[in-house]
């Protein structure tokens, strides 16, 4: 999954973007507002977390801007600005929650996790096809024959992406969206490799390859 972070102070937005690599999500971190909103035009996000207090544009003008683009990505504030006028401000203007610094970052994953939750319709941590399932606390995967397969963080990203919309075929080029961010350095075949690995631990059959396209996973029947 990929998250654009939104937060102008270095020492929360580096402490933010440790907690997100840890928990295998791939992020922009960007710290104007400006930036933020040209990002948003070039790049599919699975989630922003907004900070308010913002040079270049304003987080709650940065809301709104994307909300009248019909913008609809899951989108959490964090901010000190604790007065209830900018909080039911923010919440009117679409954001999906609201969470006040300081924060535990444990905090700001489960919630991260409850937004993408309500937005793929699925009330559980778990994605399930009927062939494989993910555990997204875990990050192990099950198949019938491999309960419980621990996978790396990209493994899992890449698992993760497919599994959000079982049936579509992903290309190369949106696959390594998912995993990589700004700066990362795509390692040539690295897609191959991680299929080649996620194959090798939970059998050939889980992901499928659709020739000159991409990869797949069945839909659940
Ligand atoms: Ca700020």
């Amino acid at each position: 999954m990929r998250i654009l972070l939104v937060e102008d102070d270095p020492m929360i937005g580096d402490a933010i973007q440790g907690a997100l690599k840890d928990a295998s999500y791939t992020t922009d971190w960007v710290q104007n507002g400006l930036v933020a909103l040209a990002a948003l035009q070039t790049q599919h996000y699975d989630l922003v977390l907004l900070d308010l207090g913002l040079p270049g544009k304003d987080g709650l003008e940065v809301l709104s801007t994307i909300r009248g683009r019909n913008n609809l990505v899951p989108l959490l504030i964090i901010t000190a600005r604790d007065n209830l006028e900018d909080r039911l401000r923010g919440l009117d203007d679409g954001a999906d929650d609201y969470l006040l610094k300081p924060f535990e970052m444990a905090e700001l994953l489960a919630r991260m996790r409850a937004v993408l939750r309500r937005h793929s319709g699925n009330a559980s941590s778990r994605l399930d096809n009927g062939v494989v399932s993910l555990d997204l606390l875990s990050k192990e995967a099950s198949t019938e024959q491999h309960p419980g397969v621990l996978l790396s963080s990209r493994e899992f990203a890449l698992l993760q992406a497919l599994l959000i919309r079982p049936g579509a075929i992903l290309s190369r080029s949106e696959l390594e969206d998912r995993l990589y961010g700004w700066g990362n350095e795509v390692e040539s075949n690295a897609v191959e490799f991680l299929i080649h690995a996620l194959r090798r631990k939970l059998g050939s059959h889980v992901i499928k390859n659709v020739r000159g396209m991409g990869w797949m996973v069945s839909k659940n029947v």
